[in-house]
């Protein structure tokens, strides 16, 4: 596995590989600008051309390239008229930034349901991807779906959701979608990956191939298998345990695939995971 965290993009995307060197990330995750935001500033050509530089200075390129992960904000499938216009335009603008940038995916939250009939819910979801991709020019961005906890409404909890937006979207725009995997949203979601690594696994790749796997999120839990919270913890110190963060780490067909931490605690507790996960490694 290629292993990184999640960094700040404080003072501009430019300063997020420094950031990440610090550290001894392999890679990394940013946001493109402030997630809580609809309208993001333009990262101007000046950011862009010192990102760039600082990603060669610091050896992030090729296969260790960071991800983006898109803004929280957006919902695909919501109800409100309002909302889905919104949602629509930020992430087609994501995809527009992510090309500019040079980066190959976007990780997003499929959305929330809000209580509707989630087949419909699911299908909304992967026409309005469809419609956005449809709308882009030039543009070979990966969208990567991120399976959820489940908390309150929101879809992804449940491989088949993503598969069902995957087989929808493939169908118009093959390659262009993908998975994201958490580690803490699934065993949340019911998944129990302590106790039966393997099954977890067989049932993902039995629904969805593991070429469609280009992320995961390295997370441990702060809650019980099945308690549908979305609530990271520190590796080795939450209800998942450090033993899946060792299969996980030394299981050749992750060989090539990005694990990012996500869990509590800023740089220092980045800096300290990442080197307990390199140990980890045989
Ligand atoms: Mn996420
Ligand atoms: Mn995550
Ligand atoms: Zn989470």
């Amino acid at each position: 596995m290629i292993l990184g965290a999640h960094v700040s993009i404080s003072g501009g995307i430019h300063n997020a590989p420094k950031r990440a060197n610090s550290i001894n990330a392999q890679t990394f995750q940013i946001f493109t600008h402030n997630q809580i935001q609809w309208k993001p500033k333009n990262i101007s050509d000046e950011e862009i051309k010192k990102f760039f530089s600082e990603l060669e200075k610091y050896k992030y390129t090729d296969n260790k390239l960071p991800v983006i992960h898109s803004s929280y904000l957006i919902n695909l499938c919501s109800d409100n008229i309002e909302t889905q216009k919104k949602s629509f335009e930020s992430l087609k603008y994501q995809f527009e930034i992510a090309e500019k940038i040079k980066l190959k995916y976007i990780i997003l939250h499929p959305g929330s349901s809000k209580g509707k009939n989630e087949k419909e819910a699911l299908d909304t979801i992967a026409i309005q991807i469809i419609k956005i991709l449809s709308h882009l020019h030039n543009n070979n961005v990966m969208l990567l779906l991120e399976n959820t906890a489940g908390q309150g409404n929101n879809l992804g909890y449940k491989f088949e959701h993503l598969k069902h937006i995957i087989e929808i979207v493939e169908k118009e725009f093959p390659d262009r979608i993908g998975i994201c995997f958490d580690t803490c949203h699934a065993f949340s979601a019911g998944y129990d990956l302590k106790n039966e690594y393997k099954k977890v696994f067989d049932e993902l790749f039995s629904l969805i191939e593991l070429k469609y796997l280009k992320v995961f999120h390295l997370n441990d839990s702060k809650h019980i298998c099945g308690a549908r919270k979305d609530r990271h913890e520190r590796i080795g110190k939450g209800t998942l345990g450090i033993s899946v963060f060792e299969k996980l780490v030394n299981d050749k067909r992750f060989k090539d695939i990005h694990g990012i931490l996500e869990v509590p605690g800023g740089m220092q507790a980045y800096k300290e995971d990442l080197e307990i996960l390199y140990k980890l490694i045989k």
